[in-house]
């Protein structure tokens, strides 16, 4: 980009490193709420939502990279998010995760039907993060 002062962002999950590069802003969703991450903020550690990263690109133009829950930690321009399960945008296998939705949804029903609370959050789990998935890879920000 231009000679304004950047951040490293890195995306890694048990599978390894998903992604990294260097900006001038990411956005997360915490548990707390959104968060904005410029170069030279304050050092912080967060748990991040079921949900998005955002890193900015250009003008008007963002990377997208659904998070299945994991942490962040920020501290010297460095901007590590450390999760479960992260895609780019780009790389979302829609129908899986279509598959998937369908699946949670099937174990949120018996579960209720036989009042198995533990299996009824995972499955509410499993179901947030097919519609996470679902969302990001048709949205068109
Ligand atoms: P599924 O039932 O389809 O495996 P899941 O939510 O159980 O979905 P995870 O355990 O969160 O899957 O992820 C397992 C691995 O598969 C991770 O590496 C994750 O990035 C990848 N993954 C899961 N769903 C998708 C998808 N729809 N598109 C691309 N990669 C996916």
């Amino acid at each position: 980009m231009s000679d304004k002062p950047e951040l490293t962002v890195s995306v890694v999950t048990p599978d390894g490193e998903v992604y990294n590069n260097k900006t001038t802003l990411v956005v997360c969703k915490t548990t707390e709420g959104e968060l904005g991450i410029m170069p030279n903020h304050t050092p912080v550690l967060a748990s991040l939502a079921i949900d998005e990263i955002r890193v900015k690109t250009g003008e008007d133009k963002f990377d997208e990279i659904a998070i299945s829950g994991g942490f962040l930690e920020f501290s010297n321009n460095t901007l590590s998010i450390v999760a479960s399960a992260a895609e780019r945008k780009e790389n979302i296998d829609t129908s899986r995760a279509e598959r998937a939705r369908q699946r949670a949804e099937k174990r949120i029903k018996d579960a209720r039907t036989k009042h198995d609370e533990k299996e009824l959050k995972r499955a509410e789990i499993s179901l947030k993060r097919a519609i996470n998935r679902i969302r990001i890879s048709g949205s068109n920000k």
